[in-house]
């Protein structure tokens, strides 16, 4: 049977009425999916009976299962979820005051292979649907209630596992049903998309609007993106800058450029006037974050003296810049560690059997 939470709003007012119910019902039945966040048909208590057992007679209503939860004292919360396929994704919660912003998983593995990333030494494996994607958001704000730690995701960004724009049509439908007015309602300044960018798919946020884009450059040059990003550098470094400055934004938007400092590779004072060059004529604001090493990966944190010098040579070059604060550092809080490591420990436990999600 189909997953009840495949469908965007429109299409759940035509499936309604094509069970021959009015489309007032689609709309009740849309918050008690997506608002109230109830598991059960069952629990619909507005709908008329007969339209609760017609529900569970021809749909499905299934969330993923949190398979493992990993907790940092500084209150990041990672969850490890199982999807109805038996594929592991991540999602985290990371603490802002009372409030909570998320990172969502689009696939199963990535395809794009940045070499200092756990989710790119998996490979790919799958893509995920729009449903499976915003379901994160319904179980992390489950997780959140059953835990006394409020209910609110403040803030969505696509961060996790994946690369937003490789599965662009399911992100778009999971941006769309989180975005409904009638639901969770996320608006555009609230959901952030990251992307290593991909050429000729970069239109979608001046067009669609529907999320504000990040884009994952951790390179000044294209030698040391090629190393780092050997999917995401087959565009080239100077075309894709030129590509951002023609991107439309709303007044008042910038670019946000996303750069993790890794010892060594590109985080010297010499990198930082590089990327000083690359984008002095992008309209932009820049948001360091120091690298978080993950097991199997030889790169190493940058040090602290680093990562400020080069924030200071930014800041004096004019440009607005963060310093992301690595969250969760106490547990395998980057993207793909835990999952690589519940892999690893089924692995070990499961005799012979393979993972069963295909990413060894
Ligand atoms: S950093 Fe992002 S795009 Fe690169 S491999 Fe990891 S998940 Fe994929």
């Amino acid at each position: 049977m189909r997953n009840i939470l495949e469908l965007t709003c429109p299409e759940l007012e035509e499936a309604v009425q094509a069970m021959g119910h009015q489309s007032f019902r689609a709309r009740q039945l849309w918050q008690w999916l997506w608002r109230k966040g109830v598991r059960e048909f069952s629990a619909m208590t507005n709908l008329a009976r007969d339209f609760r057992e017609q529900l569970m007679r021809e749909w499905a209503l299934d969330w993923p299962e949190v398979h493992e939860v990993q907790t940092s004292s500084d209150g990041t919360v990672k969850l490890l979820l199982r999807l109805a396929d038996g594929a592991l994704v991540e999602t985290v919660l990371i603490p802002d005051k009372e409030r909570y912003t998320q990172c969502l998983s689009c696939q199963i593995g990535c395809p794009m292979g940045c070499t200092f990333c756990s989710t790119g030494l998996m490979g790919f494996s799958r893509n995920m649907t729009g449903g499976e994607i915003a379901a994160q958001v319904l179980v992390a704000r489950d997780y959140l209630r059953a835990h006394g730690l409020g209910d609110e995701v403040k803030n969505l960004v696509y961060m996790g596992m994946g690369e937003p724009l490789t599965n662009w049509d399911e992100v778009r439908r999971s941006l769309q049903i989180l975005s409904n007015a009638e639901g969770l309602e996320f608006s555009r300044r609230r959901i952030t998309l990251s992307t290593c960018a991909i050429k000729g798919k970069m239109d979608v946020f001046g067009i669609e609007g529907l999320a504000l884009p990040a884009i994952s450059l951790h390179a000044p040059t294209q030698e040391i993106r090629e190393s780092l990003m050997p999917g995401a550098a087959r565009w080239p470094i100077e075309e894709l800058i030129a590509a951002l400055q023609g991107m439309e934004l709303k007044a008042r938007e910038r670019v946000t450029i996303e750069y993790i400092l890794i010892k060594g590779v590109n985080d010297s004072l010499q990198h930082a006037r590089q990327l000083v060059r690359l984008l002095s004529h992008l309209k932009c604001k820049i948001n360091l974050i120091a690298y978080n090493p993950g097991p199997g990966i030889e790169y190493a944190a940058p040090a602290p003296g680093d990562v400020l010098a080069f924030e200071e040579l930014l800041r004096k070059k004019g440009f607005t810049v963060t310093l992301r604060k690595s969250k969760g550092q106490d547990i395998a809080a980057a993207c793909g560690q835990l999952k690589t490591e519940a892999q690893g420990r089924m692995n070990s436990t499961t005799s012979k059997e393979g993972p069963n999600d295909g990413t060894a």
